[in-house]
């Protein structure tokens, strides 16, 4: 079938550099081998230190979500209460995950766009008296990113062990999971870790697995205790995705030769740069208009201009793909992910793309002008 070769510009998955590509393309490793155990421990290292923790992160052949329920199901027994934080479309998603699996949830629900509160958090963590957290750190669907850290500290203060969906977030921003002592951090490959969708991870805290012995929902396939007996031997229960291990590797290198800071900071300035050209053609931002908006911008189409149709004409047009919203924001939202192997270069040209396709819809745009905005917001990156 014949593909027209498209430019991830989503927040997820994202595009993967060359020698990820290249790396996946090796010749197909068995996962109980010497070959792959070596592989195998160089991924768990140079995950520990993109997590920024000295526990244990296991691997998942899975999404996100996957790894996200495999610490319900470790941590949690059937009624347990749990004080759930939403703030758009993923906080919710583990409000209902949680109550599948019969826990008592308490909700934290902010409208979309919000950011959670520690005062909040502390008033209701004492009101419910949960002992488990759930916090999204970026919530996707919004661009917001919370502040994590303060969050974390309420958390460990009422003495209420925390599940961070940083499924977007890791990578890309600030996550410093032992130092925040954060209990669970969870995320995937496909986002800014830059390596295809596929597997996901959990960094566990010695406080996390002290929970597990007591926790009753039922659990096989995460089954973190025999998770982590075989993990020490090299391998995972279950056959791994050994070639996305491989390209994990590949890609964790680039990103740890580079520097954690440095990338941090290309992903602060590729925010401005995406938010300066958006402000160019003229449009409104849905995501902050600040730094802290690092992982994708989110805008919206003037009146009378479907963001579907938007969208569509920049894959089939110009080979671009970006994101959509949800819900009832659909005919109006679209989000561009600069997350993971994106350059300035790549945003200017979907800023361009946009321009013309809003100009050929019949908005009123002037061509040309959101390019040079992104380009000179950008900057040079400093990780000052
Ligand atoms: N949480 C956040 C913040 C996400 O952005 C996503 C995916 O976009 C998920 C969870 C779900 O991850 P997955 O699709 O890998 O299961």
């Amino acid at each position: 079938m014949a593909r027209r070769p498209q430019k991830l510009l989503t927040p997820g998955p994202t595009s993967v550099p060359p020698e990820v590509l290249r790396a996946l393309a090796e010749p197909v490793l068995h996962h109980r081998s010497p070959d792959f155990a070596e592989v195998f421990a160089l991924a768990q290292e140079r995950l520990r230190q993109v997590f920024r923790t000295d526990a244990e992160v296991l691997v998942f052949t899975s999404s996100g979500t996957g790894a996200f329920e495999s610490a319900l199901v470790n941590l949690l027994s059937p009624g347990d209460r749990v004080l759930a934080v939403s703030q758009g479309e993923f906080g919710e998603r583990w409000q209902k995950m949680a109550t599948a699996l019969g826990c008592d949830v308490v909700p934290l629900t902010y409208a979309w766009g919000e950011s959670p509160r520690p005062d909040d958090l502390r008033d209701a963590l004492t009101e419910s008296g949960a002992e488990t957290v759930f916090l999204v750190h970026s919530e996707t669907s919004t661009g917001v990113v919370s502040e994590l850290e303060p969050l974390l500290q309420v958390c460990a203060e009422a003495g209420a062990l925390s599940i961070v969906d940083a499924v977007s977030s890791l990578g890309a921003v600030p996550l410093d999971t032992d130092a925040w002592g954060a209990d669970v951090v969870v995320t995937g490959s496909q986002k800014a870790l830059m390596t295809p969708p596929g597997l996901a991870f959990a960094a566990v805290s010695e406080r996390a697995w002290e929970r597990t012995g007591t926790a009753t929902l039922p659990r096989f396939y995460w089954d973190w205790a025999r998770q982590r007996r075989v993990q020490e031997t090299g391998s995972t229960p279950f056959t791994p995705a050994t070639s996305l291990v491989v390209a994990l590797v590949e890609a964790l290198g680039i990103v740890l030769d580079g520097g954690l800071e440095t990338a941090f900071a290309r992903h602060r300035a590729l925010g401005r740069a995406c938010r300066a050209g958006i402000k160019a053609i003229g449009l409104e931002l849905y995501s902050p208009d600040d730094d802290s908006a690092a992982v994708l911008t989110g805008a919206l189409t003037p009146d009378g201009i479907d963001a579907v149709e938007l969208r569509l004409a920049l894959r089939d047009r110009h080979g671009i793909t970006i994101a959509g919203g949800h819900g009832e924001l659909v005919p109006r939202l679209f989000r561009i992910g600069h997350i993971g192997h994106v350059s300035v270069e790549d945003i200017a040209e979907a800023l361009t793309a946009i321009e013309e396709e809003l100009s050929a819809a019949g908005a009123d745009v002037d061509l040309g002008r959101a390019a040079p905005a992104a380009l000179e917001a950008f900057g040079t990156v400093t990780t000052a």
